[in-house]
């Protein structure tokens, strides 16, 4: 959320960010809704004063025993107190619908972020590795799976439905063991680790900027203020909702956890595979730190080049992307996605988000922090994927497979799985 008074100043630079992002909201709409709402409280400010001093006359007047004069205020008050009535309803509901405004109103975009309409306008920044020459018909990670028993898509769907899985075996093994070496990763880089919870209150969603936006891609629970969250973003940002921190050292934070979502809109999308699941686990990087914009734009290179550097680790090309205005969420302010090579698409896929978010989240949650002016500041909030899986293991499979269907595990992976070199066809 940004504050009221910026939005007035810079109407047409949020106008065109809510047009970019794809946002249904006119500015012009919510500062009119603003003014409404400053002249009614203005007013109802105004009918309260004179109320309170109309009943502090009428108990003089009474204290003094003239109950006539006392009358007489009361009946020239009586139209003012009914006018009073009337307009705190009014108020609270022009109250209600400036709040909903607000919550629409989108991040603007950093100058470097290419505009475009969709991830096919998204511009390539760096590629790093070769994508491999196979001198066989490669299989698809579906097929690999098959063969080794590490994936059980049919089992998954007859248990949970569409975009469910199971893993099995050294499945299990790659998929924990991807997420440990992100996470030892981290720790080495100085991040704190938080298990979190995953099923969180709505206002958890909103002060994170996941709603009322995107609020069909989370699933609810039945009959309670909870939902499941589709990234432990959620809890690691809010997890200083409301406090005073302390961002002399910029505050990194990371959680492996499950991740849920519905995947509505992508009805019919990558429903092949592992790519597009409704549960999943990332291992996340979330950073808060001072509310300078240089030092954030410094911190959303580092924690890239932390997610490439694991999957240089895992010996994987891939590409970085900066994600363009209509590819990005409405809190997002710089983004860089990184898309790893995955044979059977032939082409890259996305599976690292990396983004910038300045002080959108901490403004709606309310994250401050004591500046060198001694003034209190909402800090920059940023966030990126270590590992997400299953959806690296397509790249892992598909790239490190052999002639004869064996799987080669790469060496940093290999203490994380006993020492396995490679796995080979049963
Ligand atoms: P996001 O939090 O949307 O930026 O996603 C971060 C990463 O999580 C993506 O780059 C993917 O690797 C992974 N991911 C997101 N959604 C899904 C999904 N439905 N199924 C599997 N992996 C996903």
């Amino acid at each position: 959320m940004l504050d009221i008074k910026w939005i007035r100043a810079h109407a047409d630079e949020v106008q065109q960010a809510a047009d970019d992002k794809r946002i249904s909201l006119r500015v012009s709409e919510l500062l009119a809704v603003d003014d409404e709402r400053k002249r009614i409280a203005q007013e109802t400010d105004r009918l309260r004063e004179a109320r309170n001093a109309a009943s502090r006359e009428i108990g003089r007047l009474m204290k003094d025993g003239d109950t006539a004069a006392a009358d007489a205020i009361r009946r020239e008050t009586a139209a003012m107190l009914e006018e009073l009535d009337s307009l705190q309803p009014t108020l609270a509901e022009i109250e209600h619908q400036w709040s909903q405004l607000m919550l629409l109103v989108p991040n603007v975009v950093s100058p470097a972020t290419p505009r475009g309409a969709s991830d096919a306008d998204n511009v390539m920044v760096r590629q790093v590795g070769e994508p491999p020459a196979f001198d066989f018909a490669p299989r698809s990670h579906v097929e690999l799976g098959e063969l080794h028993g590490l994936i059980d898509l049919a089992r998954g769907v007859k248990t949970a439905g569409t975009r469910q899985y199971y893993l099995r075996g050294a499945g299990v093994l790659l998929h924990r063991a991807v997420q440990q070496l992100a996470l030892d990763v981290l720790l080495e880089r100085g991040f704190t680790p938080l298990d979190v919870p995953l099923a969180v209150r709505e206002e958890a969603m909103v002060n994170t900027g996941f709603f009322p936006l995107g609020a069909d891609q989370t699933y609810r629970i039945a009959d309670e203020d909870r939902l499941l969250v589709g990234t432990s973003e959620v809890p690691l940002i809010s997890y200083f909702s409301g406090e005073i921190v302390d961002v002399a050292e910029p505050i990194r934070l990371a959680a492996a956890s499950l991740c849920f979502r519905s995947e509505v809109g992508s009805a019919g999308r990558d429903v092949h595979g592992l790519y597009r699941v409704h549960q999943f686990a990332k291992v996340e990087q979330v950073v808060l730190c001072e509310a300078d914009p240089e030092v954030s734009e410094r911190i959303l290179h580092e924690i890239t080049s932390h997610a490439e550097h694991i999957l240089k680790l895992l010996e994987l090309p891939y590409q970085v992307m900066a994600v363009c205005t209509g590819d990005m969420s409405q809190k997002t302010y710089q983004q860089f996605d990184i898309e790893t090579w995955m044979p059977s698409r032939d082409a890259y896929g996305e599976t690292h988000s990396s983004s910038n978010v300045h002080d959108f989240q901490a403004r709606r949650s309310n994250i401050r922090y004591r500046g060198a002016d001694g003034k209190l500041h909402y800090c920059h909030t940023l966030n990126n994927t270590a590992v997400a899986s299953p959806r690296i293991l397509i790249p892992l499979l598909e790239n490190h497979q052999e002639a004869d269907g064996s799987i080669r595990i790469p060496a940093a992976l290999q203490p994380y799985m006993g020492g396995l070199k490679r796995l080979v066809l049963p």
